[in-house]
């Protein structure tokens, strides 16, 4: 676009922007109060690990080669045309484990990386139109792009960056099959009707459901039918960034960019947050580390880990709640009904570790297992973590049926952060750049003010956007 134009689309952001940053700290703080208040009891001091087991994960995954399935492959008319809810459900759950779909491959489907680049400056360098690069094709991302598009047609240009690969050109499947809790609202009219059109087949009620990969995948054929175009390649992206023409840059990486933003000028900031009493604050000093400021209380970062069971059929909820509810006084339990019609609707359980027993289930759960092969582990680590955990994985296996398919997953940790802004917006190579979703600041999963109320904001930046034309 003309220097004019992106000196005004400067301007509404940066106003857009700093006005909307005090509200999201407080977004974000919710996450931390409600780990100081229910979750104390599992607050860990020293322990960060550090490992990350999606590379071995990424190994054991098959190659499969790329069949000559036809270029014509569409998600939604392949899920139209089964005639039942269950079997698109299926369906869908099975396209996130498939790895050969043209759904997987970006926009330069042939050529190698320093084509594929060259083809993506030049889609980025009309004057004429706003030219947007987006890093990371998780949830943030592709819905930003979905809803800008529809937003702004024609006067915008958006390519996708996804580091996440198979190799270069074909992105790794959606792998989080993680229950949402999204209300409809936050989609409908935001992103393409064929997406909510899916979304409603297998909702209850006013919320989504649907778990997070199915999201992803809607969104990204829904973005690939819009014209919003897509590089899949495992390298940093700074040949593409240099681009003069491009107008902004967004960051959905998940914070993975860090170095990308300028230090910010105060290392530890004191935050003070009312509570319900009058005159009574809760103290909290924000400390800086790669350009994120992580909060601390009383002189101890907020932390703690979690594991999850996933996939149980929700008619065991009664046998499950009946012994959570007698046996949770520290909140080591965390019980999530979801959203789903009654055919397809899962209970999600969130455990909370103890310090003294994460590295036991580090050790146990470096991918997710199912939960018949914990129990062949009960005897030998039994002395050793919260019995309560053992207790509850008799009662789902007692209770469960053999079609049942419940895993447990890999410990995750709650270490919030949040990215602050100096007076004005973040610049890399002289482009603004703009974090979105976890790379604006990381929500506590049990207290709703992550995903949803990501999307809540990305449709008010969108609009901002919109505004400028
Ligand atoms: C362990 C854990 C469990 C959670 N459980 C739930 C749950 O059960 N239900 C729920 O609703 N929410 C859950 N959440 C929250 C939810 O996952 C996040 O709110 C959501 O994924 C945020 O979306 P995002 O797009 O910002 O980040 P992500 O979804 O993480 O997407 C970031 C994308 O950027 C890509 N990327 C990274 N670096 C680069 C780079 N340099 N260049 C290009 N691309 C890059 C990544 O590969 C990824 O695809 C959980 C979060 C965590 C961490």
């Amino acid at each position: 676009m003309n220097e004019l134009k992106r000196k005004k689309l400067n301007v509404m952001l940066e106003n857009f922007i700093l006005k909307q940053s005090s509200e999201l700290l407080t977004r974000a703080s919710m996450g931390w109060i409600y780990a100081l208040s229910y979750d104390k009891k599992f607050l860990i001091q020293n322990f960060e690990l550090k490992k990350t087991y999606k590379k071995d994960l990424k190994k054991k995954n098959k190659w499969f080669k790329q069949k000559k399935s036809s270029k014509n492959f569409d998600l939604f008319k392949e899920l139209q045309e089964l005639d039942t809810i269950k079997g698109r459900w299926e369906y869908i759950k099975k396209i996130n484990l498939l790895r050969n779909l043209p759904i997987f491959m970006d926009s330069f489907e042939s050529e190698n990386d320093k084509i594929a680049i060259q083809l993506a400056r030049e889609f980025l360098s009309s004057n004429e139109k706003l030219n947007i690069l987006v890093l990371g094709a998780g949830c943030c991302g592709l819905f930003f792009a979905n809803n800008l598009k529809k937003k702004l047609g024609q006067l915008v240009n958006i390519l996708v960056c996804e580091n996440r690969v198979q190799k270069s050109r074909i992105i790794e499947p959606y792998s989080r099959n993680w229950l949402t809790n999204l209300p409809k609202f936050l989609f409908n009219k935001k992103v393409d009707t064929d997406v909510t059109k899916v979304f409603d087949w297998f909702s209850n009620g006013d919320y989504i459901g649907v778990k997070l990969n199915m999201i992803e995948i809607l969104l990204l054929e829904s973005c690939k039918n819009k014209d919003i175009k897509f590089l899949f390649k495992e390298d940093p992206y700074d040949d593409l960034i240099k681009e003069p023409e491009i107008d902004l840059i967004v960051d959905a990486t998940a914070g993975k960019v860090h170095e990308y933003y300028p230090n910010h000028k105060e290392k530890n900031i004191l935050l003070k947050i009312p509570t319900n009493k009058k005159n009574d604050y809760l103290e909290f000093f924000l400390k800086e580390t790669k350009n994120y400021h992580y909060p601390f209380f009383l002189n101890k970062q907020i932390i703690n880990y979690h594991f999850k069971i996933v996939g149980i059929k929700e008619n065991l909820l009664a046998s499950i709640t009946e012994y959570i509810n007698n046996n949770n006084h520290d909140n080591i339990f965390y019980v999530w009904v979801g959203k789903l019609i009654k055919e397809l609707n899962e209970i999600l359980i969130i455990i909370n570790i103890k310090e003294e027993s994460l590295e036991i289930f580090y050790h146990l759960l470096k991918k997710k297992i199912p939960i018949e092969k914990f129990e062949q582990f009960i005897e030998k680590i039994k002395s050793k973590v919260d019995y309560r955990i053992i207790k509850l994985v008799k009662i789902i296996l007692k209770t469960k049926t053999k079609d049942d398919e419940i895993y447990l997953e890999p410990p995750f940790s709650f270490s919030p952060r949040i990215k602050l802004f100096n007076k004005n917006l973040p610049k890399f190579y002289n482009k603004i750049i703009i974090p979105i979703g976890d790379s604006y600041y990381t929500g506590n999963a049990k207290v709703g003010n992550g995903l949803g109320m990501h999307l809540l904001y990305i449709d008010e930046l969108a609009k901002t956007i919109k505004e400028c034309f």
